[in-house]
């Protein structure tokens, strides 16, 4: 697929100033960010605009871009000037044109925590009525003994004297385009721009610990399948004193052995004797609310809905109640009796099955009439 322009992407000309980049992307980001968006190809729509504005919020990077478009990220483009391996492939060229992307990053520089994602699944009832739950998420913690510095308590870590603390190393290289630098992960630090001489022993200088948390979870009343709640900060730990990722919990829901549910309301079927439907009853039927007492019409049809006000799922955002609709199904007699079948004969001669609704009548008559001329 090819990439839109990052322009297009935001909606700006190409001498938009930082500013209008930035609204232009806040305002895309809050409509497409995955927690809130419905749309199905948000989350697609959020990262594309993630990518245009980190271009072209950066001086060089959009300097960069204007002069040669996506060609420096996606390799295109480069037809005349020999081949790719000549620079070591794609991604070094992305890297060079855009500094190594999220690597080069100032390893000193606050970071949030990635967001974690957690599947939970539920009995259809409690997805209604909602549940409170603990669960347990192994994630990235900082290292409680050093505070994350990864060296041992009382030490410090030394400042890299190869990279000074950036994380990168600048290699000068020739290219059709000139001597352009390339920076590297400094691989004296490993791009953390620090040399941990004493290891701290509980994260081994990592300054990271896994670490198994029980996290109380709420989930609300009217929740459905493929929805998830955001529990902020719940993610892993932000390095260098950034705050912490969100934890997302998607919400599975079960299927109901007799209940069916679209959005708010719910669906089932109600079995009925011939003799219930004809001679008109009266039931008791299932709700998640408990049994609800119903009465059945004489004269009812296979097919025939009934609605239960009120009686479906509690909307989640507060928005009313959903109904239960009812639908009969008359199940017709299949082990019957010598002495039944001799009733039904005699129910059948006497006219028992001539209808005197006017509507039924009819029926038959189409029904009939359909065969004629064959
Ligand atoms: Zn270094
Ligand atoms: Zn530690």
């Amino acid at each position: 697929m090819s990439k839109r322009d990052y322009y297009d992407v935001l909606g700006i000309d190409k001498g938009a100033s930082k500013d209008e980049i930035k609204k232009a992307y806040r305002k895309l980001a809050r409509k497409y960010h995955p927690d809130v968006s419905k749309e199905p190809d948000a989350e697609e729509k959020f990262k594309e605009a993630k990518e245009a504005y980190e271009v072209l919020s950066d001086d060089t990077k959009r300097a960069q871009y204007d002069q040669f478009g996506h060609a420096g990220a996606s390799g295109q483009g480069f037809g005349g000037f020999g081949n790719a391996q000549d620079f070591g492939g794609f991604g070094d060229i992305f890297d060079m044109f855009f500094g190594g992307g999220g690597r080069s990053r100032d390893p000193n520089a606050p970071r949030q925590g990635a967001d974690l994602q957690y599947t939970v699944t539920l009995e259809f009832e409690e997805a209604i009525f909602g549940k409170e739950l603990d669960i347990t998420i192994p994630r990235e913690e900082e290292c409680s003994t050093c505070h994350g510095s990864g060296a041992k308590p009382g030490t410090t870590p030394e400042t890299c004297s190869h990279c000074h603390g950036s994380g990168q190393l600048n290699q000068e290289q020739n290219t059709p385009f000139g001597r352009v630098v390339n920076r590297r992960v400094c691989h004296y630090c490993n791009g953390t721009g620090k040399i941990v001489r004493e290891k701290c022993s509980t994260c081994h200088g990592d300054g990271r610990v896994k670490k198994s948390r029980k996290i109380h979870i709420s989930i609300p009343a009217g929740i459905d399948e493929g929805q998830q709640i955001r529990v902020a900060g719940k993610g892993e730990d932000g390095v260098n004193g950034g705050p912490p990722g969100d934890l997302y919990v998607v919400v599975r829901v079960k299927p109901h052995d007799y209940f069916e549910r679209d959005g708010d309301h719910i669906f089932c079927e109600l079995p009925l004797t011939f003799t219930q439907a004809a001679l008109g009853d009266e039931v008791e039927v299932p709700t998640v609310h408990g049994k609800v007492k119903l009465k059945i019409p004489a004269g009812t049809q296979t097919g025939k809905t009934f609605r239960l006000r009120g009686k479906g799922v509690a909307n989640v955002r507060g928005r009313g109640q959903g109904d239960q609709h009812i639908q009969v199904r008359i199940v017709t007699p299949t082990k019957l009796t010598e002495k039944q079948k001799e009733l039904l004969r005699e129910f059948n001669e006497i006219g028992g099955n001539d209808s005197t609704e006017e509507q039924d009548t009819n029926f038959f008559q189409r029904f009939k009439k359909a065969f004629k001329g064959d």
